[in-house]
């Protein structure tokens, strides 16, 4: 039994509209689900993925714009990287950053891969990593090329004040084996250990990079929530429940959120961990053409559509954009 790769990265806005505009425009991702926090149903969580919202593929957001900013510090995660299919295609993402006021730094070389760290409107951690990311397909209606398109996402980067906890769960709980380590190009001060399962790859990869000294994080706007890592069916999901908590984590039950099942644990430095399962994805409710044009809620939500709706603030995804290029 062993973890696929990550599932999706949940994170926190506070411009649903904003959001919208950079991850579908700037981004070039498709909006395959528009729905409900189900347990906050007067807050949108969008989902932002490829054609189709492969597993692998989606950062999600919730719309809370009374939380505050987001704190960075221990216990957090510091950076969300998405695929991108060559070390050349970052060129041409620094000039689309630059055309559209993405704050952004160098392309570096980390890990054996080039990088291409930026930021959202909101301060969120974002990187382009070029590699290889099998079992995705870019959107045909986006406007960023699909020679260019982000594939799904690669590693995500955590930050923990004290490694040791974190890493025996990745390690002994989770199956992630240590392949890698390097140090920051950008700051050497810093360094990150790189944990893989199964069959490895920037999809399935986490980077733990601990910092004593840094006060624990607060979860806020532009920050992200929790991480998701993927399991293929429900009778190894249901084993994962049980493996987390024979190892003493508090885990939560099984959860169906309808296009996926979840559970979710705090590993010890504090990062918010789920895991998931592959399907049964978003075209449960929706057929694939039409992803993320209307609110979609889960069935125990139905009835109460109308409240829910006149709870929202009105928020259409952009008819498909003209595509920019080459
Ligand atoms: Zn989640």
């Amino acid at each position: 039994m062993q973890l696929e790769g990550i599932h999706h990265v949940t994170a926190v806005t506070g411009n649903a509209a904003g959001n919208l505009d950079f991850y579908t425009r700037v981004l070039g991702m498709r909006l395959v689900k528009k729905t409900v926090n189900q347990d906050v149903t007067d807050t949108y969580h969008l989902f932002y993925g490829d054609e189709v919202g492969h597993a692998g593929t989606e950062m999600t957001f919730f719309d809370w714009p009374n939380v505050g900013p987001h704190v960075a510090g221990a216990g957090d995660v510091t950076a969300v990287s998405f695929v991108v299919p060559s070390r050349e295609v970052l060129g041409w993402w620094v000039e689309r950053f630059d055309q559209e006021g993405v704050q952004h730094s160098g392309i570096l070389e980390r890990n054996g891969r080039g990088v291409l760290p930026f930021v959202d409107p909101e301060g969120q951690r974002l990187e382009l990593v070029a590699g290889e990311k099998p079992g995705t397909t870019p959107w045909p209606k986006s406007p960023v090329p699909a020679d260019k398109a982000i594939r799904g996402l690669g590693p995500v980067t955590i930050t923990v004040a004290t490694p040791e906890p974190t890493v025996r769960v990745l390690t002994e709980v989770m199956g992630f084996q240590q392949t890698g380590e390097y140090t920051f190009p950008d700051n050497p001060s810093r360094r990150a250990r790189v944990y893989a399962t199964g069959e490895g790859g920037p999809g399935a990869e986490v980077h733990v990079e601990d910092r004593v000294q840094l006060p624990d994080a607060r979860v806020g706007i532009g920050g992200v929530h929790h991480v998701a890592f993927r399991t293929p069916d429900d009778e190894q999901h249901k084993e994962w429940q049980k493996r987390v908590m024979r190892a003493g984590l508090r885990v939560t039950p099984v959860i169906d959120r309808y296009y996926f099942r979840a559970l979710y644990f705090r590993e010890p430095g504090g990062v918010l961990f789920e895991i998931s399962t592959d399907g049964p994805g978003f075209a449960t409710d929706e057929d694939v053409e039409h992803l993320g044009e209307h609110l979609s809620l889960p069935p125990f939500l139905e009835p109460k559509r109308a409240e829910i709706e006149a709870s929202l603030k009105p928020l259409y995804a952009p008819a498909a954009p003209a595509p920019v290029g080459p």
